[in-house]
């Protein structure tokens, strides 16, 4: 299976990119531009990156209507790195920061945070992630340096649908898994972080997009490779940036806009998660997905099957691969089945997913 032919790919991260874009990256890959050599092979401090590098600042801007008094950074060190660098470069502010955690991600970054200050969770953490507390219950601290949280529960497959309200305290949001797949007010935000690796490119490259003003209180102890502020000024080329990746994700942007930018994403989001959820109803308990409806995402669905029999769920992943379906198995702490839907998956991929899992339904499912 597989060969030359495209996957079916519903992998989690690193996941599927637009064919095309792989297709352009291979056409110049020996000899970017014509120049005879391949981008990996040129200068951080040449004409070539420092073009890619401003491209995709202001692709980025674009799409996302970046107000002019924020910076667009590119930095390395994953979706974990920044949200180490977060707390190194916001905590210092009032020593406190206030945290929503709704699963693994947000989980992970509450956990960094408390090295470098104080860190209350602004609910009581879930045994089980699956829903968010409504904003009524949640205790924020006006204290709070800033009030942080995670747009897209990637691992459990939990999703804010709407912007929380934080009292002027600046909003901090890891993005990593739904940058680019909804319309979003940034001036909403003091900072966004984002690894590339699930919506908008190849690993090795994190956004971040900075309000200026909380520029420039860094830690003490924070390195000058994880200072937003340092990194700002020098425009993102303090040391040797990931120039492969920031290149393939300023061509994954440019993909994007020529499909209709964000708003187009958004739409064929909502499209393809309903699709699949929908298929869940309609199997009366054959599938079913553990997180409540009105937090569900729309780029990572987890479910069971036959109420979690494990060998018809690892049944079920050996035959999606015979059909050329691929990376579905759950994140190892939750098990299960997972289906990431990023943008470039398309409702064709989804389609078919839906069918196997229809036919997986008839042959095993009770009769
Ligand atoms: C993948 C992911 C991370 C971790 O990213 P790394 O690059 O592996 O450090 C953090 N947050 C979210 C929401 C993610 O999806």
């Amino acid at each position: 299976m597989g060969g030359s032919q495209s996957a079916l790919n519903f992998g989690a991260g690193p996941a599927k990119l637009p064919r095309e874009v792989l297709q352009e990256v291979q056409g110049e890959f020996l000899s970017y531009k014509n120049s005879g050599m391949s981008l990996i092979e040129m200068s951080h401090r040449g004409k070539e990156y420092s073009k890619i590098n401003t491209d995709a600042q202001a692709i980025i801007r674009e799409l996302l209507d970046v107000p002019n008094n924020y910076k667009v950074l590119f930095m390395q060190g994953g979706g974990c790195g920044a949200f180490a660098a977060v707390a190194l470069n916001l905590l210092n502010r009032t020593g406190t920061a206030d945290y929503a955690v709704t699963g693994t991600w947000s989980g992970k970054a509450a956990k960094e945070a408390t090295k470098y200050g104080d860190v209350k969770l602004v609910f009581p953490k879930a045994d089980k992630p699956g829903s968010i507390p409504d904003q009524s219950e949640w205790k924020l601290n006006p204290n709070a340096s800033y009030l942080y949280y995670c747009d897209n529960e990637t691992v459990d497959g939990v999703e804010f649908h709407y912007i929380p309200e934080s009292n002027g305290v600046p909003l901090v949001c890891d993005m990593s898994s739904s940058i680019m797949t909804k319309k979003i007010d940034i001036s909403k935000f003091g900072c966004i972080i984002a690894g590339a690796q699930k919506n908008i490119g190849p690993a090795g490259v994190v956004v971040v997009i900075i309000r200026e003003d909380l520029l420039g209180d860094p830690m003490k102890c924070c390195p000058s490779v994880f200072d937003f502020t340092h990194i700002a000024k020098e425009n993102s080329v303090h040391n040797t940036p990931a120039t492969f990746s920031v290149y393939v994700m300023e061509r994954v942007l440019q993909w994007i806009k020529r499909n209709g930018g964000v708003s187009a994403m958004e739409n064929q989001a909502k499209e393809k998660s309903s699709l699949l959820y929908d298929t869940m109803v309609k199997s009366h308990g054959f599938y079913t997905c553990p997180i409540d409806e009105n937090v569900r995402s729309r780029m990572n669905v987890p479910f069971r099957i036959g109420g979690g029999d494990e060998k018809l769920e690892e049944l079920f992943l050996v035959k999606a691969e015979e059909y050329n379906m691929h990376q579905l198995k759950g994140h190892r702490s939750v098990g299960g089945i997972r289906a990431s839907l990023y943008n470039a998956v398309t409702l064709d991929d989804v389609k078919s997913l839906i069918k196997f899992m229809e036919g997986f339904q008839k042959e095993h499912g009770p009769k």
